[in-house]
């Protein structure tokens, strides 16, 4: 699909894809992004890409073209996720490293859980293919199991095997990198609007004053545009590529640092053009204030165990996500297997977005700001800053040291967001004695209730010789004597009211009341 909606399909020209390194601690994410910056082939300064501003971008052969493609400069799913925490989904592709002489560890597949999570397709990278040892097939064989099948598997990932260090196969790398983007992706932006896009990285620079790396998505950044990045605004002064020479204009997945902000934005804060200097100040402020609101709102939104029927009610959820974290990887497995058989029918789903072993960490807790998730953790704690970080961000956390409590919890929460069921439960029967008419008040019952209980304001039917006269009525009043009542029992005498005036004596008044039905 076009990304963006609602703009003429004419306008829209391919733009290169942007991509996020992710994978485990040394399995090499700084140096195959440092070996990728060495590759740029049209660069023609000495030095390649000499400035790290956050972001760069590299040209690649596929063909006979000669193809763009972005990468942003800080390895690790923990700043993608972070960023996606504050609306910025830059990310296109991700490619996922993994050491062949290591394996599958637990922030590679932290890793690809939190691409996955965010829809974005995975290329593997099998790194260190130069080193003794290593094994590219045993890390085909384990990616397997969490869904990433090699294409040569007949699967649709695309694995392919490099020596970061040794630069070896690089650019087979970034080929995959742009085939999944054809095959999976429609990479579209219209160049020729007003520029929008992502603060990638931002800083205060003595000299310089706020220095802040923008991506532009969509539109064209140019020198002199006033613009707001957060609740941050200005003058664009000036703007610097990565090998620090100046832009007159940014197009759409290009990476810009601009000069000229009156204060420092973000990561992951969004900026656009506005029409002029004023307009630009008064939208940072009006951010700036709707940002404290929305901070106090957000604690109040976010999903819980408890406060899950409420979010159903506004249409958010029928799938519940968790991220389980334990003390041992047996822990895990087993929590979830036994979460995973917990059956409330086919309306409510329960997702998994994440597991792991270890305590709960900063990025458990972005990722479950951006899903929506509620953190389980069995036999662990979050750190105290973690625990703030939660709180700020009224993220749901549940600590378990007995996995049969963790399953009650759950399976409550999901019945609880189960819609109701209604059902009709008969009250009582009554039968007319004798009919009263008042102008005022139209045709008044006298009758004796013979079964049960009639109730004010139940649903009620009227039944003569058998057959029902009318079946949509309700009990608008009742009577005792003088008194206005809520309900009389069997063997009483009563007045009712049905506002209907077709009733005679001998009817019978059949009434009922729809309950909810309580679930098994
Ligand atoms: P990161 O933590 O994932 O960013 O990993 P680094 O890029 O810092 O790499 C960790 C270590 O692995 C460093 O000592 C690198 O020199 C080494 N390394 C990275 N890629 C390769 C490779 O392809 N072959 C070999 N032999 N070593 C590598």
């Amino acid at each position: 699909e076009a990304e963006e909606a609602g703009e003429d399909d004419a306008e829209l020209l391919p733009r290169p894809p942007v991509v996020t390194v992710m994978g485990h601690v040394d399995h090499g994410k700084t140096k195959l992004l440092d070996a990728i910056r060495s590759t740029d082939v049209v660069a023609g300064e000495a030095g390649g890409i000499t400035q790290s501003i956050g972001a760069y971008q590299v040209r690649v052969h596929l063909g006979d073209e000669t193809r763009p493609i972005t990468f942003i400069d800080t390895p690790g799913h923990e700043a993608f996720t972070a960023m996606r925490a504050r609306g910025a989904e830059v990310t296109d592709i991700a490619i996922l490293v993994v050491a062949a002489d290591d394996g599958v560890m637990p922030q590679t597949v932290e890793a690809l859980n939190h691409a996955q999570a965010a829809g974005v397709p995975i290329v593997v990278a099998v790194n260190k293919i130069d080193k003794e040892g290593a094994n590219p097939e045993k890390i085909r064989g384990q990616l397997t199991e969490y869904g990433l099948v090699p294409e040569e598997y007949g699967g649709d990932t695309m694995f392919v095997d490099i020596s970061a260090k040794q630069r070896t196969n690089i650019d087979g790398l970034l080929e995959a990198v742009l085939l999944t983007a054809d095959a999976a992706l429609d990479l579209r932006a219209n160049p020729n609007t007003d520029a929008r896009g992502v603060t990638v990285e931002a800083k205060l620079d003595r000299g310089r004053g706020a220095v802040a790396t923008v991506l532009v998505e969509r539109g064209t950044l140019r020198v002199g545009d006033p613009i707001v990045a957060g609740s941050a605004y200005g003058r664009v002064r000036a703007m610097f590529d990565e090998h620090g020479n100046t832009l007159e204009e940014a197009g759409p997945a290009r990476p810009a640092q601009v000069l000229g902000l009156t204060s420092v934005p973000s990561a992951g804060d969004s900026f656009i053009v506005a029409p002029d200097d004023r307009t630009a100040r008064q939208i940072a402020d009006r951010r700036e204030a709707a940002g404290r609101a929305a901070e106090l709102a957000k604690r109040r939104k976010r999903v819980s165990l408890e406060n899950l029927t409420d979010v159903l009610k506004e249409g958010k959820v029928d799938t519940l996500n968790l991220i389980l974290k334990g003390d041992s990887s047996g822990a895990v497995e087993a929590l979830e297997d036994s979460l995973l058989k917990i059956d409330v029918g086919d309306e409510v789903a329960l997702r998994v977005i994440h597991r792991g072993v270890g305590a709960v960490t900063q990025s458990d807790v972005d990722l479950a700001t951006v899903d929506s998730a509620v953190i389980i953790g069995f036999n662990v704690r979050p750190a105290v800053r973690v625990a703030e970080l939660a709180d700020r961000e009224g993220v749901d956390m549940k600590f378990y040291t007995v996995i049969y409590n963790a399953i009650e919890d759950v399976e409550a929460a999901m019945k609880g967001m189960l819609k109701p069921i209604y059902e009709e439960v008969e009250l009582g029967t009554a039968e007319i004695r004798q009919v009263f008419r008042s102008s005022k008040f139209g045709s008044i019952a006298g009758s004796i209730v013979r079964s049960g209980v009639i109730k004010r304001g139940a649903k009620a039917r009227l039944v003569r010789d058998g057959v029902v006269v009318n079946g949509d009525l309700t009990v608008e009043t009742l009577r005792r004597e003088k008194d206005d009542v809520t309900e009389v029992r069997e063997g009483y005498e009563c007045g009712i009211n049905l506002s209907f005036r077709d009733i005679a004596e001998g009817d019978v008044i059949e009434t009922w009341e729809m309950r909810e039905k309580p679930r098994e």
